[in-house]
């Protein structure tokens, strides 16, 4: 193998850049040329390619976003689409890709590689953490102490007024951000779209907590539970306790990354390099039990990753 070229997909995550310089700087250690392909699968099909070198990856370790810009492609779901991505390939000599990105960039990459072929390794990235067969993704760590950050502050302002927050979280199919951040910072209630809430208990919980003198409450929402504001009002509404909301959006997808997604996303993109030099693909690197592994992609883009819902009885018995 003599040339590699590596691409971001889908959401971006905090944490892909320094899993970009990994590649870069892994694949030159290597004796091997680096291509970065600009905006992913569009800009393989179109040929947007990047020489890179050792240089081209300064300084961005620190840096949340991806500096190869990323996208969704619906012409990539297509038979020509994928043909002309793989044709950019073999005009360039690009014998393998490094995919960084989230399940729905993984499903690209396996139909990508049984059409034609392409050898393929997969780095997962995504806030959601909910990628099958790898402990973590690159960018929850980051996202969850941003989330963390806020509802810290947040804190602050309810004890000041007794009142009660709803805060809403990223999360549309899952509540891993929810529970983990709901578990850091000391939630009342976490609301996950794993398990169906009783909003009458949960509400009852408040004013028993008001009751005692409790002075701030949160209530975390993932986004794919309910509306924040729908949880606010219902708790209002049965209660009467004054409730504020907070959604709190794009801020969890940016930022500086963290020291652990720093760490992983460089020892992801180095394995990567490994990988594909070892003839691997078509499979995706991942952590468990704090080493660092592969699993075929398909695995890795079918399952499902389970939420540990035993942890949402923890959340509610801490903070009674
Ligand atoms: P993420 O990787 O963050 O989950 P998306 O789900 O948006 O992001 O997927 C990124 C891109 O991967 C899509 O725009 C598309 O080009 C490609 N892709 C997603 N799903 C498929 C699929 N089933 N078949 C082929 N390509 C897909």
């Amino acid at each position: 193998m003599k040339k590699i070229g590596v691409l971001t997909s889908g959401g971006d995550a905090p944490g892909m850049n320094a899993a970009l310089r990994a590649v870069v700087r892994a694949g030159l250690a290597n004796g091997l040329e680096v291509v970065g392909i600009e905006r992913g699968y569009a800009g393989l099909m179109n040929g947007w390619l990047r020489p890179m070198d050792a240089k081209s990856v300064s300084g961005i370790i620190n840096h949340g976003g991806t500096i190869l810009r990323t996208a969704r492609s619906e012409e990539f779901k297509t038979d020509e689409g994928r043909a002309r991505a793989f044709a950019t390939m073999q005009r360039e000599g690009i014998e393998g890709l490094v995919v960084i990105g989230g399940d729905g960039s993984f499903r690209g990459a396996v139909d990508f590689h049984r059409a034609t072929g392409a050898a393929v390794v997969g780095v997962p990235a995504t806030i959601d953490n909910d990628i099958p067969g790898t402990r973590y993704s690159i960018g929850f760590d980051t996202a969850i102490n941003t989330a963390m950050d806020a509802i810290d502050k947040i804190r602050d302002t309810s004890a000041s007024h007794d009142r009660v927050f709803v805060v809403e979280v990223m999360g549309r199919h899952n509540g891993f951000i929810a529970l983990e951040v709901g578990l850091a910072a000391g939630a009342e209630g976490v609301i996950v779209p794993e398990v169906k809430q009783d909003l009458i208990a949960l509400t009852r919980k408040l004013q028993a907590g008001q009751a005692r003198g409790k002075m701030s409450s949160i209530i975390i929402v993932a986004e794919g539970a309910a509306r924040g504001a729908d949880i606010a009002a219902t708790i209002t509404q049965i209660s009467g306790i004054e409730t504020r909301l907070s959604v709190l959006g794009y801020i969890q997808r940016g930022g500086s990354p963290s020291a652990r997604d720093r760490a992983l996303a460089t020892r992801f993109g180095h394995r990567a390099v490994e990988l594909l030099l070892e003839g691997e693909t078509n499979v995706m690197v991942g952590i468990e039990g704090g080493r660092i592994i592969h699993i075929p992609l398909e695995q890795a883009s079918q399952g499902k990753s389970d939420l540990d819902t035993s942890l949402l009885t923890v959340v509610d018995t801490l903070s009674n």
